[in-house]
């Protein structure tokens, strides 16, 4: 049983750095709010295609994240990424946002959590595909594009470098999407190297960890179950929740 859903994330993030969100589908979880509440700000970290199960056996490889995370099973939303990112970000359904592709992230009148807190004057950032980010240029000012890269594990690398140069401002909410675990379930990889991509995504983690301020928190979500038949029946999405003081410093 899944205790909260993906359009979960964004009413909690919300309430924590005070910023309304008016219209959203999901609701604060005590769950979420209790973990999450000896923090100010917020570092959200997205880990493509990190299902439920796909963490449980992922978890060895992942030990920053696994060793003081509070793991969550969450309901997912849709079994895409751009919708299940613009659900994390809005706290809607796609139904709702109906934001499927990049381009609908233009026209869509549902605002995101970033959004919400750039208006309030709550220092906003975001890390994503240029493309993607490109969208969310004229919307948050902090925001870094990496191009498209055939080497999943380089592109990672700059999203991570950016997330690491965007925190010097002290965001109060940064958005950030790890895709290496995605690319390598679509290219048919075996589970040596899903392991490889999850300890790399991992030690970004730690790393981004280590240059936040004590009192962020840390949430990592995967977007949608696992596709693919090295992991199957992979429903839900796994979701960590850690305060930054309690695992780096
Ligand atoms: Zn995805």
């Amino acid at each position: 049983m899944s205790v909260c859903s993906l359009v979960d994330i964004a009413p909690a993030i919300a309430e924590l750095i005070g910023v309304p969100l008016p219209g959203a589908d999901g609701v604060v979880r005590p769950e979420l709010a209790d973990l999450m509440h000896r923090c100010s700000r917020v570092v959200l970290i997205i880990v493509d295609s990190l299902g439920y199960s796909t963490y449980q056996r992922l978890k060895p490889s992942m030990p920053s994240v696994s060793v003081k995370g509070t793991l969550i099973r969450c309901e997912a939303v849709s079994d895409h990424t751009t919708p299940a990112i613009a659900s994390i970000l809005s706290g809607c359904y796609p139904a709702t946002h109906r934001t499927f592709t990049t381009a609908d992230v233009l026209t869509s009148s549902i605002k995101s959590v970033l959004e919400r807190a750039e208006e309030c004057g709550v220092k906003a950032a975001v890390v994503i595909e240029a493309d993607g980010a490109a969208a969310m240029k004229t919307k948050i000012k902090l925001s870094e594009g990496v191009p498209d890269s055939r080497d999943i594990i380089a592109y990672d690398a700059a999203i991570k470098e950016h997330a690491i140069d965007l925190l010097k401002h002290e965001p109060t909410l940064m958005a950030l999407h790890f895709r290496a675990i995605d690319r390598y379930a679509h290219e048919g990889r075996s589970f040596d190297d899903l392991a490889f991509a999850a300890e790399s995504i991992d030690q970004h983690i730690a790393e981004i960890c280590g240059h936040t301020l004590a009192d962020s928190c840390i949430i990592v979500c995967g977007d949608h179950p696992f596709h693919g038949k090295l992991i199957e029946d992979d429903h839900d999405v796994a979701l960590i929740i850690f305060r930054a003081g309690d695992v780096c410093g």
